[in-house]
């Protein structure tokens, strides 16, 4: 049987293959499986997710510079605190208040987050948001919307006022991958 016949390196140092039916392959068929940096670090939130012990929601964060992870969190109660799991939620207005959020935990590992990213498995909330700017945070990139009510409104006043005044206070964006 013909393999693929390789025939070198693109721009991005991907291996072109000529493939048996004559069409030409960017990637090798036993590397198509391999995660980009965007899915390596989201699955590495997710990961994180599993982590919590408030099943309202599981979120997983993880801060990212120069393709190298330097900090994480996930939603949980204070350390030594029950859980809900254990006693069940602290409701308030809707929202189970126990659990100290992934972002908040991320921040105070106490690591310098300037420039860099930080990987959500959900939106952040107001307060989160707030601090990962505060915190110095260029980039946030999260797979579920989690909320739609004012706080999504707060957030997308400060990212179109940053645009507007003619410097990027953060980036949001939604993830696009598998
Ligand atoms: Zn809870
Ligand atoms: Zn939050």
């Amino acid at each position: 049987m013909i393999k693929n016949v390789y025939l070198g390196h693109g721009g991005y140092g991907q291996p072109i293959y000529l493939r048996r039916d004559g069409t030409v392959s960017e990637q090798a068929e036993e590397e198509r499986q391999r995660p980009s940096w965007d899915e390596t670090f989201m699955a590495v939130a997710e990961v994180m997710a599993r982590r919590s012990t408030c099943d309202r929601a599981q979120v997983g964060a993880v801060a990212v510079l120069g393709q190298r992870l330097i900090a994480e969190g996930y939603n949980g109660a204070l350390a030594g605190m029950p859980h809900c799991d254990e006693v069940g939620h602290d409701m308030l207005d809707g929202h189970c208040v126990r659990a100290v959020h992934a972002e908040q935990n991320l921040v105070t590992q106490n690591v310098d987050l300037s420039g860099a990213t930080v990987y959500t498995t959900h939106s952040a909330c107001w307060p989160c948001f707030r601090l990962l700017v505060a915190a110095g945070v260029d980039e946030i990139v999260y797979r579920v919307p989690y909320r739609q009510d004012e706080d999504t409104t707060r957030i997308a006043a400060v990212v179109n006022a940053s645009v507007k005044r003619g410097f990027r206070i953060i980036q949001l964006r939604r993830y696009k991958g598998r």
